[in-house]
């Protein structure tokens, strides 16, 4: 996933750009990274850092970092597994076409193809990221810099919010079937944002305009927009995991805040469970308050804290080896004995994705004296890998991809689980377009895209 920040004419720029990425840090923590352009020199300045913003990009660096335009990102390692320095964001490229500065998150999955292509033209590829092969596709291009960002975003396939600089003009790309956010802010003072979810813009002090379109190519240059697309946009496909797990709760998705969606699946899965008997709700925190509080609400059930989070580590599933993740878990979520001993518990979580969170929490909550513990996931199982971003892993890890649902179960040794239907979840997360228009591939197996492997 990843997330990105553009800010267009506010007087320091990567000051702004730092908030923001405040902001989005929670779509990663792997590394963060700021290029601002430099009017008076001409020049960019780049710095990078590993971790989270707070330690990554210190006073030190944005000192540096001048100049009234600037793009930022933090970075999830997803496809390119290598981790480290060498692949944060943003990149910057000299090319026939100027100095460029890129970050892009999401995933671009026809890279294997790209990759094949651009090395035949004598491209030297130095990231794993796939990030540097849209720069590469338009310097191989003979054109001026817009209509060779076009062609090479028509060549991308994959889900992506994309942000470029070059000199004072700022690009916002977003992937053709709107499976990653973008959104357009403005500054009052004739500054502008770009931002992968909406929280971000109202921190930065800017107003939310409008979503990016699908295939959308936005420059904002001399203090106007001009937008076009770079190639047909495609049938709008949200991805549905934004509502579910990764944006952050205040952040609003068409015209929903992403708390209020997580509440009404939270509401239809208590529906759904109609006869379940218990004594109280509790969510996995913090995933799952929402959509625990919706759930106590619709269920009338009372809402408790029977688990508080640990929040200075950083999250469990990022850690890549097991033997990690489950103390990670042990570390993180802590019960209260009070709260949970002699109970009937309906436990709330937002998904279900290896298990190991949810059985060592069920594991837990036995220990402290839970006498039934229900486990209600407010999304549909996750049967498949996601190709355009998220780092959910290769199918034979997904617990819902190898079990029956009865088997699932027993793994987890709860004494009942529950999943939220697709339709219902469409439904909750709809907000001003409806149920439809989900990329929902995690919960189906079906792809937009056909899926390769980049070599
Ligand atoms: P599990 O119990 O399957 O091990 O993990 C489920 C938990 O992982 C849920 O609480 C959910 O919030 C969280 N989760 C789901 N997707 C992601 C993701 O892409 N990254 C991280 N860090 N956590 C996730
Ligand atoms: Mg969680």
């Amino acid at each position: 996933m990843g997330g990105v920040i553009g800010v267009y004419n506010s007087p320091n720029a990567a000051v702004l750009t730092q908030i923001g990425l405040f902001s989005v840090q929670h779509r990663g923590q792997e590394s963060c990274g700021i290029a601002s352009y430099d009017e008076k020199e001409k020049t960019f300045n780049l710095r990078r850092g590993s971790g989270l913003v707070i330690s990554g990009l210190g006073a030190a660096a944005l000192a540096e970092l001048k100049g009234s335009c600037a793009i930022g990102h933090v970075r999830y390692p997803t496809s390119g597994a290598k981790s480290g320095l060498q692949d944060a964001q943003p990149f910057i490229f000299n090319t026939a076409q100027g100095d460029i500065a890129i970050a892009l998150s999401g995933n671009i999955i026809n890279g294997a193809a790209l990759v094949k292509q651009i090395r035949r033209r004598g491209g030297i590829l130095q990231h794993s990221s796939e990030t540097e092969l849209i720069i590469h596709l338009l310097a191989q291009e003979n054109k001026p810099l817009e209509p060779a960002l076009k062609d090479a975003l028509a060549r991308v396939e994959g889900g992506f919010g994309a942000v470029i600089l070059s000199g004072g003009r700022l690009i916002a790309a977003r992937d053709r079937h709107g499976i990653r956010p973008l959104v357009l802010g403005r500054l009052a003072d004739g500054g502008y944002i770009i931002s992968s979810e909406t929280s971000a813009v109202e921190v930065m002090g800017g107003s939310y305009v409008r979503d990016i379109k699908p295939a959308e190519m936005l420059v904002i240059e001399n203090g106007r927009l001009k937008s076009s697309f770079y190639a047909k946009p495609g049938k709008m496909q949200n991805c549905i995991f934004e509502q579910v797990y990764l944006s952050r709760p205040d952040s609003v998705i068409r015209g929903q805040s992403v708390a209020n969606a997580r509440m009404e699946m939270g509401k239809r899965l208590a529906r759904q469970m109609k006869d379940i008997k218990a004594d109280i709700v509790i969510p996995v925190p913090d995933s799952g308050i929402f959509a625990a509080m919706g759930f106590a609400e619709e269920a009338k059930i009372p809402f408790e804290i029977g688990l508080v989070r640990n929040h200075y580590l950083g999250r469990s599933f990022i850690k890549s080896a097991q033997s990690v993740r489950e103390t990670a878990v042990k570390l993180k979520l802590l019960p209260i004995d009070d709260i949970i001993n002699g109970k009937n518990i309906v436990l709330v979580d937002d998904s279900l994705v290896r298990g190991t969170t949810s059985r060592r929490l069920i594991k837990i909550l036995r220990e402290h004296g839970a006498r039934k513990v229900h486990f209600a996931v407010t999304s549909p199982p996750i049967i498949a890998p996601c190709f355009y971003g998220i780092n959910t892993p290769s199918g034979k890890e997904l617990i819902a991809c190898t079990h029956t649902r009865e088997q699932i179960k027993k793994a987890l040794g709860a004494d009942s689980v529950y999943f939220l239907t697709a339709a219902h979840a469409q439904e909750a997360c709809g907000g001003r377009e409806g149920a439809q228009g989900f990329c929902s591939s995690c919960f189906t197996g079906k792809y937009i895209y056909k899926i390769s492997k980049r070599g």
